[in-house]
């Protein structure tokens, strides 16, 4: 009897970000990507988020054969570091720009120290079939805004489960690469039982344009600018740096690449022999100056408003040596992700500020989605004709709609699975249908802790940022349990404390109303009750509800 699969998403559905999923046979099993999200405005001091994988460690029963990426972008591959470490000995299988990403990561990653040396790298090329453990998985050549991008049809006794990865159609790709429509087509002749299909477009009807039509707009902002041109954009955005480049040659200007991790995947990508700059393009950050202001183009991290990146330290003055010059001309090449549009405002508006010129999408066409639109999910069901559609990659509103679209090409609503992380999918011989959940939450990275903080702590911060906090410290009598002196009081974020005079004699007035109201020898029900009185005080004055702290010191 075939043993049967589950699908076990454990990020990327009901988000855009963190995507992760587990295909299981039996007691072996694969996983797709090991992304990591960006936080969300209101998860304060959270450096990123990656999916709650706990599910594997309870497994224990599961042997992982490989962990098969997409493409490079961090929403696929950024959390591995913290993946390969508790499975170090789980081989991965990339593209080879992919490879060189994930190995630029692992060495860069400060988890990983000891062990990066005994982590395997498998390089395929896309159309390759890849036998991994008992899985049978040919992989195929996608368009997206890098360069590399794979899916995968992932053989099972029942038909092919088909996952596209981040794709859109681009009929005139900047590496000439195009889609594999054929592999595609021929998949719907051997029958496909599941599509896991891209669903961040849904909402956009038509056709998202070619990667190409910014070779268009680079021309026309080469054509105007007068000093120097900085373009900021993800330090992964290989094809992006390539276009820059034959912009920057046409109009006789040469290339310097500021920011760390930019710097190194262009190192990496030009020894891969991806990303074809040559020498006479490129010049050293350090001999910039040398060059006259028209013959220059910077490329620079930070295009999503990241306060340690060189766009942010630039807009703000603080960087080691760049310094915005009247004339220049900044670029953004690239579409702020849901939560980050504020602080790409910011950096767009401080460096106005400093007499620079910023051109952005929707001014020029200097960035276009990478991922499909309406008609180019419709076509990949077309084409795919799977039995059963899965929408991946996006928020619920975008799952539910790629499922609307399904029936629209005439899957049965029963064959549509709009699920979020944790819901399993089981397939066998009698068809596809809804397992267990299991645990697909949020795992917040702070600094080097991981999942350490979680919903309280998150709420406290929030209530510090929003209000701040009062702290009253008073002293009383180890015996008597009389109030000595008047209580000392320190507060951060709520109001200024030497402009509040009134409002420190009144929290004076209730720490000692409520002290000599009460039981003198129970100090921690006194606390509690003084920290409540001080806050409906505090709240009925201010209207506001910061975070007070009581603390009893006995003499
Ligand atoms: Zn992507
Ligand atoms: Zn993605």
């Amino acid at each position: 009897m075939s043993k049967k699969i589950r699908v076990v998403p454990l990020g990327g559905l009901g988000e855009i970000g963190k995507n992760m999923t587990v295909m299981e046979m039996g007691n072996d099993a694969i996983i797709i990507d090991t992304g990591i999200m960006f936080p969300a405005n209101d998860m304060f001091g959270v450096d990123y988020i990656i999916p709650d994988f706990q599910y594997l460690r309870q497994r224990s029963d599961l042997k992982i054969h490989g962990i098969l990426y997409t493409h490079g972008h961090e929403d696929h591959i950024g959390a591995v570091a913290h993946v390969v470490e508790q499975f170090p000995d789980v081989p991965l299988y990339a593209t080879p720009l992919t490879s060189g990403l994930l190995d630029v990561k692992l060495r860069d990653s400060s988890i990983l120290t000891h062990m990066v040396d005994r982590i395997k790298i498998n390089t395929f090329t896309s159309g390759d079939t890849l036998q991994v453990g008992p899985f049978k998985v040919e992989s195929f050549h996608m368009t997206h805004s890098i360069p590399d991008c794979v899916g995968f049809g992932i053989h099972t006794p029942y038909g092919l489960i088909v996952h596209t990865g981040d794709y859109k159609f681009d009929n005139n790709p900047t590496d000439g690469k195009k889609p594999d429509y054929a592999k595609l087509a021929e998949f719907s002749s051997r029958g496909v039982i599941l599509l896991m299909g891209d669903s961040t477009n849904a909402d956009r009807t038509g056709w998202t344009p070619s990667e190409s039509v910014i070779d268009e707009a680079f021309d026309r902002v080469f054509s105007k600018a007068k000093g120097r041109i900085l373009i900021a954009t993800f330090a992964s955005l290989i094809s992006r740096i390539r276009q820059v480049a034959v912009a920057a040659e046409k109009h006789g200007r040469k290339i310097a690449v500021a920011g760390y991790s930019m710097s190194r995947n262009v190192e990496m990508a030009r020894e891969l022999g991806i990303l074809d700059i040559p020498d006479y393009l490129l010049v050293d950050l350090n001999k910039v100056d040398e060059l006259s202001a028209q013959k220059t183009v910077i490329m620079v991290t930070g295009s999503q408003g990241e306060p340690s990146a060189v766009l942010a330290r630039m807009s703000e003055g603080k960087h080691r040596f760049l310094e915005v010059e009247k004339g220049d001309t900044f670029v953004l090449s690239s579409h702020p992700i849901p939560g980050n549009e504020e602080m790409v405002s910011r950096n767009i508006n401080r460096l106005l500020q400093r007499g620079a010129n910023v051109i952005y999408h929707p001014l020029e066409n200097v960035h276009v989605s990478g991922h499909g639109s309406r008609e180019e999910m419709r076509l990949m069901m077309n084409l795919v004709k799977p039995k059963n559609l899965m929408p991946v990659h996006g928020e619920l509103r975008h799952l539910h709609l790629h499922g609307e679209l399904g029936r629209e090409v005439g899957i049965p609503q029963e064959n549509i699975f709009v699920v979020e992380n944790g819901q399993v999918i089981e397939i066998d011989k009698i068809g596809v249908r809804l397992a267990e959940r299991v645990p697909g939450g949020y795992v917040f990275v702070d600094g080097t802790g991981v999942g350490d903080i979680g919903r309280i702590v998150m709420r406290d911060r929030e209530i510090l940022a929003r209000d701040g906090f009062l702290l009253v410290s008073v002293n009383v009598d180890r015996k008597t349990g009389n109030l000595i002196g008047r209580p000392e009081i320190i507060s951060r974020g709520f109001v200024y404390l030497r402009d509040s005079d009134e409002l420190l004699s009144q929290v004076n007035s209730v720490v000692e109303n409520t002290l000599s109201s009460m039981d003198q020898r129970s100090n921690g029900r006194r606390r509690d009750k003084l920290q409540e009185n001080i806050g409906k005080m505090l709240y009925n004055e201010t209207r506001r509800r910061p975070m007070v702290f009581t603390v009893f010191n006995e003499q």
